[in-house]
C-alpha cells in the first residue's frame, strides 16, 4: 500500500531563510501566517490580536506600517506581545513611505523581525533609490524581507516596457499573458537588485500575489523555475466567508500539490467585529486536508442522508470536533503526535463501520430503524457498543482514554 509520504509532493528546492527564529523553505515545514487589521499605532489592540493569531496557530504574524505613528508604536507594541508571553516574528509590511520610516524610526526597524516590501510601493521617480534604502535598513539590522509583488499595486513602469515590447513583437500575446510575466519579473528584478545592495541570497522571500485562481496558479508556475528563493502564496483580495475560503483553498491546492509554496496566508475579509483567526484555521485546514501537516486531530463524518433523521448525529459530530478543538492546546504540550489522530463519527452501518475501521477511534451510530446500538471500533477493531443516552459522553470518555493510552507521557518515555 501506498504511504502518505509517497503521495506528498516533492517540494521544489529552496534556501532556508531565518524570520525570527522561524525557517522558511523547502527543508522546513510550509508556515501559517497571518496579518492584523488593527490600528498599528494602537499598541495594545495591534499586541492582543497579535497574540490571539499566534494562540490561533499563526507562526508569522504581518502588521501594517504606514505612519509616523505606527512606526513610533512597533517597538512598544512587540514589548506588549513579548510581556503576554508569545515570540511569534512580527513582520512590518511597508508601502510607499517604508524608504523614510525605517531611517527615521531606528527602534522600529530592529523590532521587527522581517519587511515586506511591495516594489509596486516605492515610488516612480525614485524607485530603485527608494528600494534599495529599505534593503540596506535589512542589512544594518540584520532582517529578512519579502519582495510582495501584488497586482493591484504592479510597477506601472515594467509593465508598461513589457507591454510596448510585446505589442511590437511578431505575434503579440494576450494581455493577461504579459501581465504574468511582469509579475514575475518584477519579483525577480527586485531580488536581484536586492543581492546587488548586498542583502545575501537566503535572506529573500518571493511573493506575487493576484486574486483569481488561475492567474496564481500560472502566475507561480512561471515564478517558481526562476529562483530558489521560498515563496509565500495566498490568493489577494480572496473575499468573504465561504467564496474567500474556496478560492484560496482551490488556488493553494493546485500550487501545493506542485510542491510550489513555503509560507501560505489566506487573505479572508472577516465578518464585521469578527476576529482574524478563520484565516489562520483555514490555512491548517488546507495544509492538513493535503497531507501536508497535522494540526489537530480530524473527524471524519458522513453527509448524514434519509437513514439518520434526527439531528442526533449531527449534533455527536459537532460535539466531537469542538472538543478536540479545545483539548488540542493541552494535548499539544502533553500528548505529542495526537494532531494525527483520526476520529470518524458515522451515521449509520452502511459505510459506519468500515469508516470507523480506518479511523484510530470511530463511532457508528443507529440509523433509522437499525438497532440502538452504536458500535466503537479502536484501532480497526471492534471494541465495545455503546447504548442508551449518554453516547456522547461515553465516547469522549473513550477517545481521552484512547489519547493518553497511545499518545500520552508513558509512551513517550517509552518509545525514547
Ligand atoms: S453512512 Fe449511512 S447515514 Fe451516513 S451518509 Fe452513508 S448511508 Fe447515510
Amino acid at each position: 500500500m501506498t504511504s502518505p509520504d509517497q503521495l506528498r509532493p516533492v517540494r521544489r528546492p529552496t534556501v532556508s531563510v531565518d524570520v525570527g527564529g522561524v525557517l522558511v523553505g523547502s527543508a522546513h515545514p510550509i508556515v501559517v501566517q497571518s496579518m492584523t487589521n488593527t490600528d498599528t499605532a494602537d499598541p495594545d489592540a495591534t499586541a492582543i490580536q497579535v497574540a490571539r493569531l499566534a494562540h490561533a496557530g499563526s507562526q508569522l504574524v504581518r502588521v501594517t506600517v504606514n505612519t509616523d505613528e505606527a512606526a513610533a508604536a512597533v517597538p512598544e507594541m512587540v514589548a506588549k506581545v513579548r510581556g503576554l508571553g508569545v515570540d511569534v516574528p512580527i513582520i512590518g509590511d511597508f508601502h510607499y513611505n517604508g524608504h523614510k520610516l525605517l531611517l527615521d524610526y531606528p527602534a522600529m526597524a530592529a523590532a521587527l523581525d522581517k519587511y515586506r516590501i511591495n516594489p509596486g510601493n516605492v515610488g516612480t521617480k525614485r524607485h530603485d533609490e527608494n528600494f534599495t534604502t529599505i534593503v540596506r535598513a535589512a542589512i544594518e539590522h540584520g532582517k529578512p524581507v519579502r519582495i510582495g509583488v501584488n497586482w493591484g499595486s504592479l510597477d506601472q513602469q515594467l509593465l508598461t516596457d513589457l507591454m510596448e515590447a510585446n505589442a511590437k513583437a511578431p505575434v503579440p500575446r494576450d494581455a493577461r499573458d504579459v501581465m504574468i510575466d511582469a509579475m514575475v519579473e518584477s519579483a525577480i528584478r527586485s531580488a536581484e537588485l536586492a543581492e546587488e545592495t548586498g542583502l545575501g541570497h537566503d535572506r529573500i522571500i518571493l511573493s506575487a500575489k493576484v486574486s483569481g485562481v488561475r492567474d496564481l496558479v500560472d502566475t507561480y508556475r512561471r515564478l517558481a523555475p526562476r529562483a530558489d528563493y521560498p515563496l509565500h502564496l495566498g490568493l489577494t483580495e480572496a473575499g468573504m466567508g465561504m467564496k474567500g475560503i474556496v478560492a484560496s483553498t482551490a488556488g493553494l491546492s493546485l500550487l501545493l500539490n506542485e510542491g510550489i509554496g513555503d509560507t501560505i496566508r489566506v487573505s479572508l475579509t472577516p465578518e464585521p467585529g469578527a476576529g482574524r483567526e478563520l484565516e489562520v484555521e483555514v490555512a491548517q485546514q488546507v495544509l492538513q486536508s493535503m497531507g501536508l501537516r497535522s494540526f489537530l486531530p480530524q473527524v471524519s463524518a458522513c453527509p448524514g442522508c434519509g437513514r439518520t433523521t434526527s439531528t442526533f448525529f449531527q449534533e455527536m459530530a459537532l460535539q466531537i470536533t469542538e472538543h478536540l478543538k479545545r483539548r488540542m492546546p493541552e494535548w499539544a504540550e502533553t500528548h505529542p503526535g495526537v494532531e494525527d489522530m483520526k476520529v470518524a463519527v458515522m451515521g449509520c452501518v452502511v459505510n459506519g463501520p468500515g469508516e470507523s475501521k480506518h479511523a484510530d477511534i470511530g463511532i457508528s451510530l443507529p440509523g433509522t430503524f437499525e438497532a440502538p446500538v452504536a458500535p466503537v471500533f479502536v484501532d480497526g477493531r471492534l471494541d465495545r457498543t455503546l447504548r442508551g443516552d449518554a453516547i456522547v459522553a461515553e465516547f469522549i470518555d473513550l477517545l481521552e482514554t484512547y489519547v493518553d493510552r497511545r499518545y500520552g507521557a508513558g509512551v513517550v518515555a517509552a518509545g525514547a
